[in-house]
């Protein structure tokens, strides 16, 4: 079944000037990016993107880090998009990323990590609402 997840292309990712290298890899996985842009988070907008991770130990740092520059935030569409974009991306942690994954290849520390992926359809189904309205979805 057809579905779609939210990617963000992280600030560390933007600043290292890998937004056509990760943008590659899901055109060649055939995902549709469906809707993009680049935006800029305050700490408050970062804060309510992460909000299930207020209790963590690393919300403050993690908030901090993603309102500390442009993100590339788009709507990929594809078959187990949300599955398929998890193992590109790989493993939260890079260290323990498959090889050749976006993270193993590219990531600098646990946090910076260059990309996120909804984790699944109801993530997605915030996440997409966070950042775009119906309006901005193209329909393919
Ligand atoms: P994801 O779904 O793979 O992005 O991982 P999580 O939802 O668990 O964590 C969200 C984001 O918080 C991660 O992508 C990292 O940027 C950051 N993060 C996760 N774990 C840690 C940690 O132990 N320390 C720090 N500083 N950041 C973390």
């Amino acid at each position: 079944m057809k579905e779609r997840t939210l990617s963000i292309i992280k600030p560390d990712g933007v600043a290292k000037g890998l937004i056509g290298e990760v943008l590659n890899r899901f055109e060649h996985a055939g995902f549709q990016v469906v809707a993009m842009k680049m935006v800029h988070m305050s700490k408050k907008q970062a804060e309510g993107f992460y909000a299930v991770h207020r209790e963590r130990p690393f919300f403050e740092s993690v908030t901090d880090f993603m309102s500390s520059g442009p993100s590339v935030v788009m709507v990929l569409e594809a078959e187990n998009v949300i599955s398929r974009n998890r193992e590109l991306m790989g493993a939260t942690n890079y260290k323990e990323a498959a090889e050749g994954t976006i993270r193993r290849e590219f990531a600098m520390d646990i946090e910076k990590n260059v990309v996120h992926g909804s984790d699944s359809p109801e993530t997605a189904a915030f996440e997409i609402g966070y950042f775009f309205n119906a309006l901005e979805l193209v329909r393919l």
